[in-house]
């Protein structure tokens, strides 16, 4: 059976085209995760809604407090804007560490994070960032913190008739720096086996505000307050690098795939927290 094809070209008329096909209505952004879905047969929606008319939820806008990037901007267009390479390299290298340039033009960032695939570059960038997302449904809009959004495989706080339409990066009172180290266990274009994360800020060489985030090590991106504490109110020297990866390596119950069993995952976190943190330290001194 072919599912019909509906291209609303406003968020209303797409909150409204959910509500109508209910549990039957699937939304389709770039199609890269949902294509797949579809033709393992692992869903079979009988309305696909179209995100891709609405020219609202597309590009980058910055304001004094924060960084918007519309739920279907391209992974691409991320990985490009001259805002985001300024104010937070590391989500433009997530972004352009995804796949391949052709899967990179096609997936939106909003898509990204409503898959919830553990294994996933952006959503460890921005929860060390401390980024929201909006969503809307006929309920109204509301905002939800990334800490809260993912809640295990591929399941997220959205209910089934909302909409991702915005992530909300906050700013921060001077400079910070930011930093993803990606490691692949299989070939140059797949997904991570471990992804880290730094975002830190920095007042006279002291380390005055620390995010680490490990991503796809676990169900979803994790971050341990006490242990990035260890960092705040001193130099991000090598001993308090080394207390923090191995903080992080103890922390996380690592899970076994493809790409690497528990202990080596574990291994890995110990290694590229460590790669993150010096290179956020190197630029900060
Ligand atoms: C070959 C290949 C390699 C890849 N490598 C990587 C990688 O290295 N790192 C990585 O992070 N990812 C990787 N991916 C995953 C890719 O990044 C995601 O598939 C993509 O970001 C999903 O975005 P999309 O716009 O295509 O979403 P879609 O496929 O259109 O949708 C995905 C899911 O999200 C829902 N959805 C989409 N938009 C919204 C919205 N605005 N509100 C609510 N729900 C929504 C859809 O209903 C669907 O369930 C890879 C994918 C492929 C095909």
């Amino acid at each position: 059976m072919s599912a019909e094809f509906t291209r609303p070209e406003s968020i209303e008329a797409a909150v409204e085209a959910l509500g109508e096909a209910g549990d039957e209505g699937k939304l389709i952004a770039g199609g890269t995760a949902l294509a797949l879905m579809l033709r393992q047969r692992l869903i079979a929606p009988a309305v696909l809604i179209s995100l891709d008319g609405i020219q609202r939820l597309t590009g980058v806008s910055s304001s004094a407090d924060d960084i918007r990037i519309g739920a279907m901007t391209r992974l691409r267009q991320v990985e490009a804007s001259p805002e985001v390479r300024r104010a937070i390299p590391a989500l433009a290298a997530a972004c352009g560490e995804v796949g391949n340039v052709r899967v990179r033009n096609q997936a939106t960032l909003g898509g990204n994070l409503a898959e919830a695939d553990y294994a996933s570059d952006p959503p460890t960038v921005l929860l060390a960032l401390d980024a929201s997302v909006r969503a809307v449904s006929p309920a109204g809009e509301r905002q939800i913190r990334l800490s809260d959004f993912f809640q295990g495989f591929y399941t997220t706080a959205l209910g089934s008739g909302e909409i991702l339409t915005e992530i909300l990066i906050p700013r921060r009172p001077g400079t910070r720096r930011t930093a993803y180290a990606k490691y692949r266990s299989r070939s140059s274009e797949d997904r991570p086996c471990v992804g880290v994360a730094a975002v830190a800020a920095f007042e006279d060489g002291v380390c005055s505000e620390l995010g680490v985030a490990v991503g796809a090590a676990c169900e979803t991106p994790r971050r341990i307050a006490d242990v990035e504490a260890l960092a705040v109110g001193q130099p991000l020297g090598e001993s308090v690098i080394r207390d923090i990866a191995e903080g992080y390596a103890d922390g996380i119950e690592t899970l076994e795939d493809l790409r690497g069993s528990s202990w080596y995952r574990t291994e890995m976190i110990r290694v590229f927290v460590r790669r993150a943190l010096e290179e956020v330290a190197s630029v900060g001194r």
